[in-house]
């Protein structure tokens, strides 16, 4: 059975949900919080997470009697002890005290950590069978296959909350796998949709940083820059919704209002639309399997007036192509796609390489990959993480060649 619940296989919804928020104190995470505080009588938050930000996380955890908050990094324990002084808040800290924040007994669960540092706490909550809004993409491109079948046996329901996954999801429920002829996911294009590839190697941070329609973390925020996010999506669409690449299919739509389409056998294409604000398609998760009022904006066509489309130009941004090969290749390749597309933004953030070099990291990485013969299928996550650890590392090694070598 697919973990991606298809229609008429709706549960029945309790009055009271608990809740967890992995992720809290970023941009998802602020999204969730704020569809939350719309029915305080709706939810009852049993755990958030937040990587280093105490002060974010004390202060929701607060605002919504949290049972649990838990922060990635182990020295700021007594920070968030202090900070929760005198609420029935437990705190914890560590990579160990995030995945105890998954386990506990939420019965749906956003898993909004960025990268894959997200991997283990939504695979924690997978494992106890919660239903699990998705935005992670990350954590399912480095575990791939393997992590939709545990979600599966564990009797998970993984509700696809990237907007884009989400438009998918409510699409697909039109027709049949036998009759689905290819899904269509849509991209911005990013800041950089119209620069030349010049232009667009030497662009800095603060440009990068410069999304045209969506207001979103600094890490996807580059990747959409580089369209290296509209390859993590790809993969993700594949791995999701069991999809082979050829039936994955992007358009640039520099509006941003469809946001995902199927096309069926019978040329019916169904598509799912609305404003950029990611707090519709996690309303969507939210409610699931009813829907909730979003507090989006009304969606006027007419106000909008064109909506328009071209084809994604993979020689400008060649990390749309390398998602592809890897989702062809892969193995485990599409673990060191991503991986080295994290060691490369991070390079990027910090000013040691060009953003033209980014795609260039990400391929010598997985060049190498494949060259060395370790392409094998992953079975479990400490395989995934193995690999994951080991094209870091990789990518950190071949790092300075790429740095000093022009485009
Ligand atoms: P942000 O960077 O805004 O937030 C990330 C969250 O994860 C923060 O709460 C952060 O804590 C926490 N975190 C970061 N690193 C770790 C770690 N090592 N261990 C535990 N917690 C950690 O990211 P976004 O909200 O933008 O994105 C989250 C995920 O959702 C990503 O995978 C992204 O690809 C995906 N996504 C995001 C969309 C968006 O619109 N933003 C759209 C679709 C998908 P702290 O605040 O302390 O740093």
């Amino acid at each position: 059975m697919s973990a991606v619940p298809l229609r008429n296989n709706k549960a029945a919804a309790s009055a009271v949900r608990t809740v967890s928020v992995l992720g809290a104190t970023g941009s998802i995470g602020d999204s969730t919080m704020d569809l939350l505080r719309a029915s305080p009588d709706r939810y009852q938050v049993e755990a958030l997470t937040a990587n280093t930000n105490v002060e974010g996380l004390a202060k929701l955890a607060r605002e919504f009697g949290a049972r649990y908050a838990a922060v990635a990094d182990p020295d700021r324990l007594g920070a968030l002890k202090d900070a929760l002084a005198g609420t029935r808040t437990e705190c914890g800290a560590g990579e160990s005290a995030i995945i105890e924040a998954a386990a506990r007994p939420a019965d749906w669960v956003m898993a909004a950590v960025s990268g894959a540092a997200g991997l283990k706490p939504a695979l924690a909550a997978v494992d106890r069978g919660a239903s699990v809004a998705l935005a992670n993409k990350e954590c399912l491109v480095c575990a791939g296959d393997f992590f939709m079948q545990r979600a599966a046996k564990a009797g998970a329901c993984i509700l696809p909350a990237d907007s884009e996954h989400n438009a998918l999801f409510q699409a697909l429920g039109s027709g049949n796998r036998e009759e689905l002829v290819r899904v269509i996911i849509t991209a911005s294009g990013g800041p950089f949709r119209t620069w030349a590839a010049a232009d667009i190697e030497q662009a800095t941070l603060a440009q990068a940083l410069k999304h045209p329609n969506w207001s979103m973390g600094q890490k996807i925020t580059i990747d959409s820059a580089s369209m290296m996010n509209k390859g993590l999506e790809v993969i993700e669409a594949s791995y999701l919704f069991a999809l082979t690449p050829d039936e994955i299919d992007v358009l640039v739509h520099p509006q941003s209002i469809i946001h995902g389409m199927v096309e069926f056998s019978d040329r019916s294409v169904v598509a799912q639309l609305g404003a950029p604000d990611m707090r519709t398609p996690i309303a969507h998760c939210l409610g699931w399997p009813d829907r909730i009022v979003g507090p989006a904006a009304k969606l006027d066509l007419a106000k909008i007036g064109q909506l328009t489309f071209e084809e994604p130009d993979f020689g400008r941004f060649p990390g749309l192509r390398l998602a592809y090969d890897a989702l062809r290749t892969g193995r485990g390749a599409t673990t060191v796609f991503n991986a080295a597309n994290e060691v490369a933004v991070a390079a990027f953030i910090g000013g040691k390489i060009r953003f033209g070099a980014i795609a260039r990291l990400v391929e010598a990485t997985m060049n190498d990959w494949v060259r060395s013969g370790n392409l094998a299928p992953l079975t479990s996550a400490d395989d995934a993480i193995a690999v994951d650890h080991n094209a870091r590392n990789k990518a950190a090694t071949l790092l300075p060649q790429i740095a000093l070598k022009a485009s």
